[in-house]
Formats: structure tokens, C-alpha cells, sequence
């Protein structure tokens, strides 16, 4: 699709994978903050606790393993997403190496591209290494994009980013709203991530804000020749997440129509 380059990070391959971290408690305290802060309404709250408990419940439902639903999605807009994947775990991320690579396996044959969702955030120096284990565990060949998690960049991350050319094929760390790019660029800023639009707990963007301002980004992007690039994570289709579903969905019909 013209000016817009989609992307995904995995943080979670579904709710299952956090039973004993404390990430369940945790996402079900914001929401009932939110409630208390009158960012999310007890109906909201009611539909999405429910969701929760089916997908804790019922061994062949996870309501956060939105795969299926992205990959119709991009069958339907003809879109093809990158998505970022760890291979070690980190903070919030619980996921086994072995379902991740049925997933990576998965997102490879359908066309789209696989990169490292990076846990070397104070340790760029460790960055071969992790790209060395990412590319023998999922059997992807680098160069591959990078994006780190929690686009948690140390000082003089671009410059040592840039000296991994050869094993890197683009970064995508760092969120600035302004900074379009291109596909040739070697550092590709998100402009768009759900989680800087949309917050249980503060008051972000309305949805009328989210989508007056993605449309215009649009349009500079298509002027210019550049691309917006836009950031979902993986559970973001999710009913437990009804507010990100809700504009994801919009712009993929608005994208398509
Ligand atoms: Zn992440």
C-alpha cells in the first residue's frame, strides 16, 4: 500500500504464555484503574474481563493470538507486514523460542518479512550475538530488521546500529510522529504505535484525533514519496484491546477501500 509500511512487534504469542509472570494481574489492574480514572467504561471492562477468562479457560481460545485475524487482514488489503520476533525473553515477553519458530515459520511462508525484537537494549555490543542465535533458531538468514523492545535505545544507539550494516538490514527503534522514511533508508522512525495513541490509563488521542491524524501523516507520505511506518503489536486486534481493534480495523478498511 502507497506511503504506509506496516509492522508488527510479538510480544506475546497469547495470553497463555503469561499464566505465571504476573502480566495477567497487571493487565487486568490498568483496566480496572482506567475504570476508576474514567478512561475505560465498566461495560468496556466487564467485555473485556470476560474475554480474558474464556482465554484462560478454554484450551483452543486465546483472545491476544491475533494471527489468523492479521494474516486475513493482510490477504484482504494485500499488505505485506515486517514482524519483529524475540528469541529471548524479556520483560513481559514469556514466549518459548519453539512456538515462536510455528509462528516465524508460519509469517515466512505467507510472504511477510521476520526481524529481532531486541533485548540488547544496554548492551548494543551483544547485538551480533542475539542476530547470530535469531537467525539459527528461526532458521532466518541475515541480514534482518531490528527493532529493539520497548524502543529502549541507549546512548549513541544509531551510530553503533549503523556499524552493524552487514548484519542489519534496517533499524526501526526509535518513535518520532514526524520523520517519515523510505524503504532504502537504513533507519526507519515509527510514526504511528498503538500504545502512544491509546492508553488505559492517560489521556491520549480520541479516536477522532487518532484517525484525523494518521490520515494527514498519510498524505505527506504520498506527497513526498515517503512512507508512514506504522507499529501494531501482535495482540492488538484482541477484544481484551477494544479501542486499538476498533482504529486498527478502520484503517485497513480505509487503506483497502
Ligand atoms: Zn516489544
Amino acid at each position: 500500500m502507497l506511503g504506509m509500511h506496516m509492522t508488527h512487534d510479538i510480544d506475546h504469542l497469547g495470553i497463555k504464555d503469561h499464566y505465571l509472570d504476573g502480566s495477567i494481574i497487571r493487565f487486568a489492574c490498568y483496566r480496572a484503574y482506567g475504570v476508576m480514572r474514567g478512561r475505560v467504561s465498566l461495560r468496556t471492562f466487564s467485555v473485556v474481563m470476560g474475554e480474558m477468562l474464556k482465554s484462560l479457560t478454554l484450551p483452543h481460545y486465546d483472545s491476544w493470538d491475533c494471527l489468523d485475524e492479521w494474516l486475513a487482514l493482510e490477504d484482504a488489503s494485500g499488505i505485506r507486514s515486517a514482524w519483529f520476533v524475540a528469541c529471548r525473553p524479556g520483560r513481559g515477553i514469556s514466549y518459548s523460542t519453539r512456538k515462536a519458530r510455528v509462528v516465524v515459520d508460519r509469517l515466512r511462508r505467507h510472504g511477510c518479512i521476520v526481524g529481532l525484537h531486541s533485548q540488547c537494549r544496554d548492551r548494543l555490543d551483544l547485538l551480533p550475538q542475539e542476530l547470530e542465535e535469531f537467525s539459527s533458531v528461526y532458521n532466518v538468514p541475515l541480514p534482518v530488521p531490528v527493532r529493539m523492545h520497548y524502543l529502549a535505545c541507549s546512548p549513541g544507539h544509531t551510530e553503533r546500529m549503523r556499524a552493524c550494516r552487514d548484519i542489519v538490514s534496517y533499524d526501526s527503534s526509535v518513535l518520532d510522529g514526524t520523520r517519515l522514511s523510505s524503504q532504502r533508508d537504513f533507519e526507519r522512525p515509527i510514526n504511528i504505535m498503538e500504545g502512544n495513541l491509546f492508553s488505559p490509563l492517560h489521556k491520549q488521542s480520541t479516536m477522532t484525533d487518532a484517525k484525523q491524524k494518521t490520515l494527514r501523516l498519510l498524505r505527506v507520505a504520498k506527497e513526498q514519496r515517503r512512507d508512514v511506518v506504522l507499529d501494531f503489536h501482535q495482540r492488538s486486534l484482541s477484544r481484551c484491546l477494544p479501542i486499538e481493534r476498533e482504529y486498527i480495523l478502520w484503517l485497513y478498511e480505509r487503506m483497502t477501500s
